[in-house]
């Protein structure tokens, strides 16, 4: 008898199915308007729940109500630096929250500041602050008297691979990249033996992208400049040919291109030819709503 439980239970554990992981684009954009795309924001879904958001720039809340995304399921935001439009839609979501069942509460990371940016906690508290914040009225999810607390937390600028959050079987890393003058980071999302990196924006100068996404299932690429770039574009963005390189350097399953500007759209091919100079894996280009499967 004993023999068949043991027998049982070894059998349930070798056929317990692998986690499902999927990356849902919310904003497959840049900051300007007029290609009907939102700014830069992601979801990855582990079994069917949403658990990590990556960056959350202007449209990106209509996107996240039209996927069906809820605000409860959330166990983290990344924020992979400070610009506008990766940030421009947190408070709508934060003030959105107050109308769900949320009462767990919710970490936010985000780079430390210097002397042109503030860090991430600085940033939340100029938001959100009771008495000075620019919406002071939701200090209480600062300070522990709303449903849940609101808990930012600036991520150490270093070129070194850390990890920054660990629960269950979700795991996060993350590394500094260069990106202009701004603090910038780049984050790489593992559940199980999959896994998501998200480069966010930079221009590769630091090397330290291809070895957070070593062997990673998906890159998300951040496209923002075409061939041929250069001046402050190309200290603050990957040429295509860069990005190909990362990619290619990293071994990376498949590479997905987001952060889709006027000056990058309908050169889709001129890029994908540029990239295939040394990644010869499979590349798509990101549509708000998008979704994408690890196998
Ligand atoms: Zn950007």
């Amino acid at each position: 008898m004993l023999k068949h439980f043991i027998l049982l239970l070894v059998f349930t554990f070798t056929t317990l199915p692998a986690s499902t992981l999927s990356l849902l684009i919310l904003g497959s954009g840049g900051p300007e308007m007029g290609d009907q795309r939102a700014s830069s924001a992601y979801i990855v879904k582990v079994d069917g729940r949403s658990r990590v958001l990556i960056d959350f720039g202007g449209g990106a809340s209509l996107r996240f109500e039209e996927a069906g995304v809820h605000i409860e399921e959330l166990d983290v935001i990344l924020l992979t630096h400070l610009h506008i439009d990766h940030t421009a839609d947190l408070p709508a979501l934060m003030k959105a929250s107050f109308f769900t069942p949320r009462s767990r509460d919710l970490e936010l990371f985000g780079p430390e500041g210097n002397r042109v940016m503030p860090g991430t906690r600085t940033f939340i508290k100029r938001l959100f602050e009771n008495r000075d914040g620019a919406w002071q009225y939701m200090g209480d999810y600062l300070d522990g008297r709303a449903a849940f607390r609101l808990r930012a937390k600036d991520v150490r600028k270093s070129r070194k691979v850390h990890t920054i959050y660990r629960k269950g079987d979700l795991s996060i890393q993350a590394v500094s990249v260069h990106h202009g003058p701004i603090p910038a980071m780049a984050y790489r999302v593992n559940v199980g033996k999959k896994s998501i990196t998200f480069s966010g924006d930079m221009n590769g100068k630091y090397h330290t992208l291809e070895r957070l996404a070593k062997n990673t299932d998906l890159l998300l690429a951040h496209n923002a400049v075409p061939k041929g770039a250069g001046g402050p574009a190309a200290d603050l963005h990957m040429t295509p040919y860069t990005i190909g390189q990362i990619a290619s350097k990293a071994n990376a399953g498949t590479l997905i291109l987001s952060h889709r500007m006027l000056r990058t759209l309908g050169r889709e091919s001129e890029t994908k030819k540029e990239i295939r100079k040394s990644y010869k894996g499979k590349t798509a280009f990101a549509d708000d709503k998008s979704l994408y499967n690890v196998r």
